[in-house]
């Protein structure tokens, strides 16, 4: 007898395969059958007529190490969109292993403040288990958190000894059950870091096969070099490599995605490497002077220098106040900001590829957040495949589940399948949609029916049932 059978709806299995009508039949938390299941017994039934049943959603770059740990009050940014999945520690800053009062340094605190008491990656574990959280995790280890830790003067790169002591903890970590390494060399604590470094920090990986992820050194004048160097590092490391949200930022870099996609699929030829990427043509992360240079607009997502700037045009504070923008980023500081630096086309080209998975980067504790918290997975359904039609609907549920799934070594998550984990999304695909916007970043998506988490149902028309149905993931070994 099944736990559950969701019926009569149509299967899209995540695979990439053709959908075709099937009930998915429950036990354990775990698929036990898919197909004409109709007259088995089963202790609930979930009606799925008129509606595609497909794997939950993995959210393969996020920055939820701490969101984790909580049950939001009221609908939760993940769940309402399906993310059953999320992978943490990216970028290049993790919560663990670092144990500290004081606020670490941007980008670490996008992270949120105080909560920076894991002095073992495999504690931080621990903790989250404990907690029970609502969505699975799997979590890597940033490489700039372990600089933080051991690199007394980030400005520097780290001496031999220092790398030494990152790479026994990223090994420690690997033990643990992390999936491998972040790396965020475009950020300040980690600028300094040379690629030697990171082939240094990162060695245990090879042996353990963790993958490594990276927000490259440069996406904007220099990105040839920043994606080589990326590459480089992947393959000196002999590991599966994933370049974080590819884009191209700043006017006169606008169309070169053509280049550096030809790049990435001449690199896949002899190694290991994809990309993930969000569906929006404006970036968000720490308010940086550079960064404002690059951009036709920036929104304040969040300061402390003045709260109050939270939501707004920067580029209409420096107005009001008869400054620059830039002069306003040392006073507003730290703070978070929206910058628009993209070209559409190459938003397109990146996600239409065949090596791009999904992934929000949203940024859950900004007061003001960029909308692809609340909406990434939905305006891929909707925008991108049904309304523009970029690729799809098989396309889309594919980089958002089968191929996230195989790429992160998640072997028995990301299919519609007998013997897998029973991550379910049923959702209506003619009114599927985000509804978060640059204006109101925090509304829910719509047209999501059900959200099921290890067979349990944790998300129904936007309303948390479970906050607790998640598991923390532990890379196994392949020996
Ligand atoms: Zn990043």
């Amino acid at each position: 007898m099944f736990d559950l059978l969701i019926f009569g709806g149509t299967v899209v299995d995540g695979s990439g395969a053709a959908r075709r009508q099937a009930d998915v039949g429950i036990a354990g938390g775990r698929i036990l059958a898919v197909g004409d299941l109709s007259a088995q017994p089963a202790r609930q039934r979930h009606d799925a007529v008129g509606r595609i049943v497909c794997p939950g959603f993995i959210d393969v770059h996020t920055h939820d190490d701490r969101l984790l740990l909580t049950s939001p009050a009221g609908p939760h940014p993940k769940l309402t969109q399906g993310v059953t999945t999320v992978v943490t520690g990216n970028c290049g800053i993790s919560l663990a292993p670092l144990l500290s009062n004081e606020t670490p340094p941007a980008p670490l605190d996008l992270l949120g403040a105080d909560d920076w008491r894991y002095d073992r990656f495999g504690d931080y574990l621990d903790a989250l288990e404990a907690a029970g959280p609502a969505l699975n995790a799997a979590c890597l280890v940033g490489h700039s958190t372990l600089r933080v830790r051991h690199v007394p003067d980030l400005r520097r790169p780290a001496t031999a000894p220092e790398a030494e002591r990152m790479a026994r903890d990223l090994a420690d970590a690997l033990d643990a059950g992390a999936f491998g390494l972040s790396t965020g060399l475009y950020y300040p604590p980690a600028r300094a870091a040379t690629a030697e470094e990171v082939i240094a920090v990162g060695a245990p990986l090879s042996a353990a096969q963790g993958l490594i992820t990276m927000h490259i050194r440069d996406e904007a004048d220099a990105i040839d070099d920043a994606l080589r160097e990326a590459l480089h590092i992947g393959q000196a490391l002999g590991v599966s490599t994933v370049l974080s949200h590819h884009k191209l930022i700043g006017q006169r870099n606008h169309g070169r995605s053509v280049n550096t996609l030809a790049m990435v699929d001449t690199a896949a030829l002899s190694q290991p490497v994809c990309m993930d990427c969000y569906p929006y043509n404006a970036s968000s992360t720490m308010l940086l002077a550079s960064r404002v240079g690059q951009s036709r607009e920036v929104l304040v997502t969040w300061s402390v220098g003045d709260p109050s700037a939270a939501g707004k045009s920067l580029f209409a504070l420096a107005r009001e106040r008869g400054c620059s923008p830039e002069s306003l980023v040392e006073p507003l500081s730290p703070a978070g900001a929206v910058y628009f630096a993209m070209h559409e086309d190459d938003v397109r080209r990146i996600l239409g590829h065949p090596l791009t998975m999904v992934g929000s980067d949203g940024l859950a504790h900004d007061a003001v957040p960029h909308p692809r918290l609340w909406g990434t997975f939905p305006r891929v359904l909707g925008h991108y495949a049904r309304d523009q039609r970029l690729f799809s609907l098989e396309t889309a549920v594919h980089k958002m589940t089968g191929l996230s799934a195989r790429r992160f070594g998640l072997r028995d998550r990301g299919l519609i399948a007998q013997d897998h984990a029973a991550d379910i999304v049923v959702f209506d695909e003619t009114c599927i949609a985000d509804r978060a916007t640059f204006e109101q970043p925090t509304a829910p998506s719509a047209g999501i029916d059900a959200v099921f988490i290890n067979g349990q149902l944790a998300c129904a028309h936007g309303h948390t049932v479970n906050a607790h149905a998640g598991q923390v993931l532990r890379r196994q070994r392949s020996f």
